[in-house]
């Protein structure tokens, strides 16, 4: 190992776990306590400012100028009893992450001296925002600001010295810049379609839930090795690597003993996250080396989801206190598991009924396979642009890699549900459903075993799985926003009960019972999505590719095509007609995931480029010179046994020479693919081409790491995978 390269790993090794201070209080009494919610409503604003309050989260209510500032001087009370001098809009533009703006509390008072100011104008409202955010040509067309606009289904929180208040981000003319905006609306649309077929069951039933419980597993890597990586630092993820003699084989890490340096991390992650009233359940380690992750309790969507954005940025910011970086990169390294952000989702009421989950009684179970198969038969339709809204440049690396769901959508149910579904086409439409067990032994009943919640039958390979009250969208990646799933997912589902309410009514006018109308309404939905969309095989074998293109499930495998799924006139007709995204934001969102891919890939590329000739080319001629030296003294001192004794040394320069011949040779072709690809004319047609640099990337570490091999270990420039991945 070189001099260097050994002291940064010798002083990652012997770091040790940072001291959390811990609070004297018990979680339960300090969470949510950065949070202005329900209590601090209660207790920081008068009776009727906080009556408004809640009817506008509760119930849509607008909110006038003299209530806005009736809650934003509450908001500042209670914000300033917290040592809070600043205020941000805080809004999910549609690049990574999360974007601030912060502004003082600081104004002239007109007599000379400064005074603190927040007020209803500046809670609603900020001030347009002229920088630059992805917008897919929409501002530049119409206008050149966004604004951001309080969201008060969510509620402000406190971080560090700043107020953050919840904002959908919008152009002047109305669309869409963010990711927030169209989940609201894919969450209005499925909790307002749902209603009335839940009222066919309980008319009591005053609002529909849409749930989402995220899965965030995420790699840490010590900040000083990841100093040295270049790909790390740029591209977020390894771009060479020979693998690690010692990876994951030996599934010793998945739950196994928490590292002291992470376990301190993880309880500083909680303190904050329960403070800003996240919460978070579980914690453990996942199955690669240095592969961790983190739960919460589900919730309500939108909250969730805002949650899940704001504990990245804590464990970002958190992450160096502790000496290490957090890789949220779906793919950091090559050969391990990649990190996904598994999307627990259901749908409840507000009588506290779980729509995905088996019912008290034979009408509760129809209700719960109503919702069952609806979601289904969404999937179903919908499985491409469901595809796209997951697809990017980096969960690329990670679909149809051995450990993650294949680039087609398909839903796993397991046994139990697959054969219920059966029965329910053989059997009258009148037949009731119920839980085995409960009841006496009878012919002519759908029984739904008791033992079903337990349901350990677990694919991995699905990424759609029914997991005995919600299903589980696993193919979203550990980087995303989980609104751009959820945005799809709801929004299918909505359109599909939309269209089963009005087969269901349509039955019942002619006369049929609503339990018949009901099940003669999904019988020919179950009979479909048998046959296409449910699958419980392995996901990565080469027959169900060629089976799911038999099926007519989307195969597509190159990601800039995949988006393309979006401006399908199903997915047009699904977004518009429940006014979730117009066909101009859906063009516009295109243009910047394509634009957002080329760039990622060219960023890459110029990275793998730059290292090859400055890192990798270097090291090996060096150690070629040496083994020359040495050819040069064996001919010198040995000339008659010289060609037996440095033949090791020959057949090492060989190979080392027509590896980097090729490595410099694919460089400079890829630089060729690159100077292509920035000249096609459009957003699409760059990111197609740059689906073919982004080829070429894994040809080229190809060489790199049979280099890395070879090469003395002394003279290898960066640390390499054992030592990225072990050191805790
Ligand atoms: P696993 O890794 O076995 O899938 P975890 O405990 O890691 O399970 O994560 C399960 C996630 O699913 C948690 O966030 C949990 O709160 C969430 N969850 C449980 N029930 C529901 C539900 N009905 N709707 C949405 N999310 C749920
Ligand atoms: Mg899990």
């Amino acid at each position: 190992m070189s001099r260097l390269r050994f002291d940064v790993v010798q002083e990652a090794f012997k770091k040790k776990a940072v001291d959390v201070e811990l609070p004297e209080r018990r979680p339960s009494e300090y969470f949510g306590e950065l949070v202005f919610n329900r209590e601090k409503m209660h207790r920081y604003l008068d009776a009727k400012i906080y009556t408004a309050l809640v009817n506008c989260i509760d119930n849509g209510e607008p909110l006038d100028r003299s209530t806005a500032d009736g809650v934003a001087a509450g908001m500042k009370a209670w914000a300033m009893e917290h040592g809070v001098t600043h205020v941000t809009h805080w809004f999910q533009p549609l690049t990574e992450g999360t974007a601030e703006k912060h502004d003082s509390f600081m104004e002239y008072d007109g007599k000379g001296g400064m005074i603190e100011c927040f007020d209803g104008k500046m809670l609603v409202q900020q001030e347009p925002d002229a920088s630059s955010f992805p917008n897919g040509g929409i501002r530049a067309t119409f206008e050149a600001r966004g604004y951001p606009e309080w969201d008060p289904m969510s509620p402000v929180f406190i971080q560090d010295d700043t107020l953050c208040i919840p904002t959908v981000f919008i152009s002047y003319t109305g669309e869409a810049l963010d990711y927030k905006t169209p989940l609201k609306k894919a969450l209005k649309a499925v909790c307002d379609a749902a209603l009335p077929v839940c009222r066919l069951f309980d008319p009591k039933v005053g609002k529909v839930i849409s749930y989402l419980g995220w899965e965030q597993e995420y790699f840490l890597v010590d900040e000083d090795l990841y100093a040295t990586r270049p790909d790390l630092m740029l591209c977020g993820r390894t771009l060479m690597g020979h693998a690690s003699s010692k990876s994951q084989q030996l599934d010793d890490h998945y739950f196994g003993a928490i590292p002291s340096r992470v376990a301190a991390f993880m309880r500083d992650i909680e303190i904050a996250g329960y403070k800003l009233g996240i919460p978070l359940k579980t914690r453990h380690n996942e199955a690669a080396p240095n592969q961790f992750e983190l739960a919460p309790i589900y919730g309500e969507a939108n909250l969730a989801n805002d949650q899940n954005q704001q504990i990245m940025n804590v464990m970002n910011a958190l992450a160096r206190k502790h000496g290490f970086v957090v890789v949220f990169h779906e793919k950091p390294f090559d050969g391990i598991n990649g990190s996904g952000k598994h999307n627990n989702w259901s749908l409840g009421t507000d009588t506290g009924v779980q729509l995905l989950a088996p019912g008290k009684d034979a009408m509760g179970n129809l209700q719960f396979i109503t919702f069952f198969v609806n979601v289904l038969a969404a999937v179903q339709k919908h499985n491409a642009v469901l595809k796209a809204s997951i697809a990017s440049a980096t969960n690329a690396h990670r679909l149809g890699g051995n450990e993650a769901p294949p680039a087609i959508v398909s839903a796993f149910l397991g046994r139990t549900m697959t054969d219920v579904l059966r029965k329910l086409l053989e059997v009258p439409s009148d037949t009731p459903i119920v839980i085995a067990g409960k009841h006496r032994k009878s012919l002519g009943l759908v029984e739904i075993p008791e033992i079903f919640l337990d349901n350990t039958d677990r694919n991995r390979t699905s990424p759609f799985a029914f997991t005995g009250n919600r299903f589980e969208f696993r193919a979203v990646g550990s980087s995303a926003n989980c609104a751009g799933a959820l945005t799809t997912l709801n929004a299918a589902v909505a359109e599909q009960l939309l269209q089963f309410k009005a087969d269901v009514d349509k039955a019942m006018k002619k006369g049929a019972a609503l339990n018949v109308a009901v099940m003669d309404t999904l019988k020919p939905l179950i009979a479909s999505v048998i046959d296409t969309i449910c699958f419980d095989g392995n996901g990565y074998s080469e027959e169900w590719q060629k089976e799911a293109a038999r099926r007519g499930l989307d195969t597509e495998i190159r990601v800039p095509e995949m988006f393309k799924a979006f401006t399908a006139p199903d997915s047009v007709k699904l977004f518009t007609e429940l006014g979730i995204y117009s066909e101009v934001e859906l063009q516009a969102r295109n243009e910047v995931k394509w634009e957002i891919y080329a760039k990622k890939v060219q960023i890459e590329a110029r990275v793998l480029g730059r290292m090859a000739y400055n890192h990798i080319i270097p090291a090996a001629l060096q150690y070629q010179t040496r083994l020359l030296d040495n050819i040069k003294l064996l001919k010198e001192l040995y000339p008659s046994s010289f060609d037996r004794m440095a033949s090791v040394e020959m057949g090492l320069v060989e190979e080392i020479s027509s590896l980097v011949t090729e490595l410099k040779t694919g460089v400079d072709a890829m630089v060729e693919l690159r100077k292509i690809a920035n000249n096609a004319p459009g957003e699409y047609e760059t990111a197609a081409r740059y689906y073919d640099v982004a080829q070429a990337l894994v040809g080229l570490r190809s060489y790199i790491d049979r280099l890395e091999e070879l090469v003395d270990d002394d003279l290898w420039p960066m640390p390499k995978y054992r030592e990225l991945l072990f050191i805790n």
